[in-house]
């Protein structure tokens, strides 16, 4: 990715290339080794302060090479909300009389990016799981990949929803995403937990034999399935944020099945206890019962 002011394009091109900013795609290859790697994104949004009187009033997003680029203008301070990754590189821009700032983005595909803007510009909550239903396109199709973008763009709070969009949809995903998910979406991130947990509870179901979950790391987990295995797209999300996430037997409280049980085994302690039969239907108190039966 290239940041630039648009005048001086090219010169300042090869100063970031060699200097400061490495791509997103480059800086998920260096850390997507597992022994390597710590699942940092998050802190950065903590670690860097926005400072909207560096920003440019618009950048411009160029997306993709050749015929396939696409142009997109957008307000500085609307991707450096959403964006961490924009954030701290546009704050490095040199101070400058040039109204516009540019975004390469040569390897991204145009679609994700705009849902990624889409959402920037009008932000949203995850969604929460509905069985039976579906969003539109482009969600069913690119949640996946969307969220893999927002991890390279750490944009986390457009992880949250993409990873809801995801869950909501996977089902129905053409081209079954796990593969892609697998490259890249670095180790205990919560779309491989949730990844891992949807295709070893389906590698079960499946039984023997070639399906869409043959040759992936999680269909190995299969054989961790137990009949007590919730389906993963009924538990909360946070439960994706947490270590419990990790874990496809799960037992924790954000299994909503889990929940309605325990409140019910409360409620059925709660209740007062029956009265015994004959006592209640005469309306004589037990006591006073059993003594009148010992004076027969
Ligand atoms: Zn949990």
């Amino acid at each position: 990715m290239h940041i630039t002011c648009l005048e001086s394009r090219l010169a300042l091109r090869y100063t970031y290339t060699h200097t400061h900013i490495e791509s997103p795609a480059k800086q998920h290859q260096r850390t997507s080794n597992p022994s390597q790697h710590q699942y940092q994104s998050q802190h950065l949004n903590a670690l860097h302060v926005f400072h909207p009187k560096k920003m440019k009033a618009r950048a411009v997003i160029c997306v993709g090479t050749g015929d396939s680029e696409k142009v997109f203008h957008v307000e500085s301070a609307v991707l450096c909300r959403a964006s961490a990754y924009i954030r701290v590189h546009l704050e490095h821009l040199p101070d400058s009389s040039q109204l516009k700032e540019v975004i390469e983005l040569p390897d991204e595909d145009p679609t994700i990016v705009e849902m990624f803007i889409d959402w920037a510009k009008r932000p949203k909550n995850p969604i929460i799981y509905a069985p039976g239903q579906y969003s539109e396109e482009p969600w069913i199709t690119n949640a996946a990949a969307a969220w893999i973008l927002g991890d390279r763009l750490d944009a986390l709070k457009f992880k949250k929803y993409a990873l809801s969009q995801f869950i909501q949809n996977c089902a129905l995903a053409p081209r079954g995403p796990w593969k892609l998910i697998e490259e890249n979406a670095p180790a205990k991130s919560p779309l491989l937990r949730f990844s891992n947990h949807w295709v070893a509870w389906n590698s079960s179901l499946s039984g023997p034999g070639v399906n869409e979950y043959t040759g992936l790391n999680a269909a190995r987990l299969a054989d961790l399935v137990k009949p007590s295995s919730r389906d993963p797209r009924i538990f909360d999300l946070i439960h994706w944020y947490l270590l419990c996430g990790n874990n496809i037997n799960a037992q924790c409280t954000h299994d909503p099945i889990l929940r309605a049980n325990e409140q019910e085994r409360r409620r059925l302690r709660r209740r007062p206890p029956p009265p015994e039969w004959g006592a209640e239907f005469e309306g004589v108190k037990p006591e006073a019962n059993r003594s009148l039966r010992s004076t027969k």
